[in-house]
């Protein structure tokens, strides 16, 4: 059975990127995803760029779902954007807390991703399927696993209809995170979210941030191979189709690629996999 699919995009920033994004689209729409979902900046920088990346992807007919954070904004303010893409038959939004860029001091009206949640479900009703962030390696700022848990029980509670994982490269801490959320009657759909490896450098850059783990053996091999981006290429493309052969053999619901608005790790990776076109 073909799993479900999604990939993600951010909104592109010049209007050759913008260019740019459609080829990739129209490239990736051949894996039939069930939905395109487009990251939103918070603190304000890049909201119009959402827009217009969200409704160009369903004016090609495609499902797009945009990402929405609350913090530094106001219920006023979200709640426009929920009419916003209620009234332009959004019907998926992916509800996240956000990161405030530095500099802005204000930490808005809603503080946790289930009270952004809530908020939706009491202005729009069911009208959204809601997406919350889930994490096997937890959340960098959890002050305890179970916490982060509790955290991620809340968002359920408040209305998520299903979770995108942060990425990870150990399939073992995704496995148990699913088993701790089964003892706590956790029955949403909880989709791995994978990173395609291109450029080791970038990404080792980006998982300190995010508090990804590259687990050591990888690190060391990737390591090995200095500035040989084929060794790099193929290498990453081995380790991540091993990754989600197992999470699907293991019954992961779908795939969510973070495709970094390139085409070609993720076709690459869904040839493997034999699956999509
Ligand atoms: P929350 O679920 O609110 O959790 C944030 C932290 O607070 C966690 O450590 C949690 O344990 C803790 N916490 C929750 N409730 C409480 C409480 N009541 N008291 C104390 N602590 C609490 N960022 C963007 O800016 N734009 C995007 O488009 C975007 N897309 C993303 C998509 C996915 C699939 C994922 C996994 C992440 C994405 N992010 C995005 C990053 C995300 O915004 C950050 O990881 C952010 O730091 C947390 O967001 P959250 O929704 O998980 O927050």
């Amino acid at each position: 059975m073909t799993p479900n699919l999604s990939i993600e995009f951010f909104p592109p920033q010049t209007p050759e990127g913008a260019d740019k994004l459609r080829v990739v689209r129209q490239k990736l729409a051949v894996l039939k995803p069930e939905f395109f979902s487009v990251t939103f900046g918070a603190g304000g920088t890049t909201q119009d760029r959402t827009f217009d990346t969200v409704f160009e992807i369903r004016s090609e007919g495609h499902e797009a779902a945009p990402h929405l954070s609350c913090i530094g904004s106001t219920r006023e303010h979200i709640r426009e954007i929920l009419h916003r893409y209620r009234d332009a038959g959004i019907r998926r939004i992916v509800a996240l807390r956000g990161d405030l860029p530095s500099g802005v001091g204000f930490a808005g009206e809603l503080r946790y991703a289930n009270e952004l949640v809530e908020f939706i479900r009491a202005e729009t009703g069911d009208h959204f399927h809601i997406e919350v962030a889930a994490y096997p390696e937890y959340h960098p700022q959890a002050r305890s696993p179970r916490d982060d848990l509790l955290a991620f029980q809340r968002k359920v509670a408040a209305g998520a209809d299903s979770a995108i994982t942060q990425y990870f490269y150990n399939p073992d801490a995704y496995l148990h995170f699913r088993d701790e959320c089964d003892k706590l009657g956790i029955t949403v759909p909880i989709v791995p979210g994978i990173m395609p490896i291109v450029s080791f450098s970038k990404l080792a850059r980006f998982s300190d941030a995010c508090g990804a783990e590259i687990p050591r053996w990888m690190r060391r091999k990737f390591e090995s191979f200095g500035d040989d981006s084929d060794s790099i290429r193929a290498f990453g493309l081995d380790v991540v189709t091993g990754l989600c052969e197992k999470l699907l053999a293991a019954g992961a619901p779908g795939l969510h690629f973070y495709c970094m608005n390139q085409s070609g790790p993720t076709l690459a990776l869904c040839e493997r996999l034999g699956i999509g076109a």
